[in-house]
């Protein structure tokens, strides 16, 4: 029999990603939309288009309890990866509210719900490596301490703490994937990666002159949103839940992004550079990298795109974008 599963966020990147994979495995693949979602019409479903027939659509609010426990025991799911959030941190502490409501109530509120319907629902949670501040102890595991610094950071701080305790408590199959930062040419444009594979591909076609950037010496541990997915399927496939690091373990700038991705089209990428002092981060909190053993060990995962392919990947997909604008406006 096919296995159900639940995603929340599927309209996101990596939720796009993983319903893709769940679907190859034959899953039942159900996803919990925004209350205004549509179905058709929609530029927000560009990441799902491919699949949208296959996936089951389901509106509510994150935190309405009653709307989610009904659901819950009407689809019955297997397996609920909780991957909805306000995941802009660098906004976080300006909507704070908001990055609360929305990212520790919803997971109190689906956990909750998947609790009382059946403790045999195993539960997935997006962490972020910005629960560790700024990764003075590095590299980083399971053991490291947090230190959040944003709203964003706390609210992820919190959930996993959440989500121990109805493992412990309630002996669910609850568990967390503190992510590193993972990209992909579905990545939104606010993210420095997708700004320069994006204004590279528009440079290469004649669309934009410069690319600004504030601080070309941030480092972080990058991968891709499609390697981040499979950890994720695999957390859910172990007997016992538990908490995992996941991350590349390779530590590049955003110079180094910026200069392989302007490589790969053949230009030179000191020609099209402005720093811009206002784009740099108030306070910058990289230099974080995994140490990824546990994953390598337990799950017998490891990244399988490595930093140059994945600026290849974006930088490629970004290229073909403006090809297929450029033909639909001609
Ligand atoms: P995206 O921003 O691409 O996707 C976020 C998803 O959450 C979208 O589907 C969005 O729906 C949904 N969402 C946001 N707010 C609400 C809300 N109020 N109600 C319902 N749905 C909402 O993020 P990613 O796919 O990159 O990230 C997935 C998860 O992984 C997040 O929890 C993020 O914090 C975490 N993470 C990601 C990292 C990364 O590098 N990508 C690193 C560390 C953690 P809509 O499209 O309708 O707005």
């Amino acid at each position: 029999m096919s296995k159900v599963a639940l995603i929340t966020g599927i309209t996101g990147q990596d939720g796009s990603y993983l319903a893709e994979l769940l679907l190859k495995k034959k899953y039942i693949v159900h996803g919990l939309v925004k209350p205004n979602f549509l179905k058709i019409n929609n530029n927000k479903n560009w990441r799902i288009q491919n699949i949208i027939k296959k996936i089951n659509f389901h509106k509510s609010s994150l935190e309405d309890y009653k709307k989610i426990s009904k659901l819950i025991k009407k689809i019955k799911p297997n397996e609920i990866y909780h991957l909805a959030a306000q995941a802009y941190d660098g906004h976080s502490f300006d909507n704070a509210l908001y990055t609360f409501k929305t990212n520790l109530t919803a997971t109190q509120c689906i956990l909750s719900a998947a609790k009382t319907e059946n403790k045999k629902i195993k539960f997935f949670f997006a962490g972020s490596s910005e629960m560790y501040g700024d990764g003075k102890k590095v590299p980083i595991n399971e053991k490291t301490p947090f230190d959040p610094r944003s709203a964003y950071a706390i609210t992820k701080v919190a959930s996993y703490y959440l989500i121990k305790n109805y493992r412990n408590n309630y002996k669910m199959h609850a568990s967390t994937g503190i992510l590193f930062n993972h990209e992909s040419p579905r990545r939104d444009l606010r993210f420095v990666t997708r700004k320069i594979s994006s204004s590279v591909a528009k440079i290469k076609s004649g669309l934009q002159k410069k690319i600004k950037l504030g601080n070309l010496k941030a480092k972080r541990d990058w991968g891709h949103a499609s390697d981040f997915v499979k950890a994720m399927w695999l957390i859910m496939q172990k007997k016992k839940p538990g908490d995992y690091v996941i991350g590349t373990g390779q530590l590049n700038s955003v110079e180094d992004f910026t200069k392989n991705a302007f490589k790969h089209v053949g230009l030179n990428y000191k020609k099209y550079l402005v720093i811009d002092k206002k784009l740099r981060r108030k306070q910058d909190l990289g230099n974080r990298i995994a140490d990824n053993k546990k994953a390598r060990r337990d799950l017998k995962w490891k990244p399988s795109i490595n930093f140059k392919d994945l600026v290849k990947n974006m930088v490629d997909e970004d290229l073909k974008l403006i090809k297929k604008w450029n033909l639909v406006n001609t």
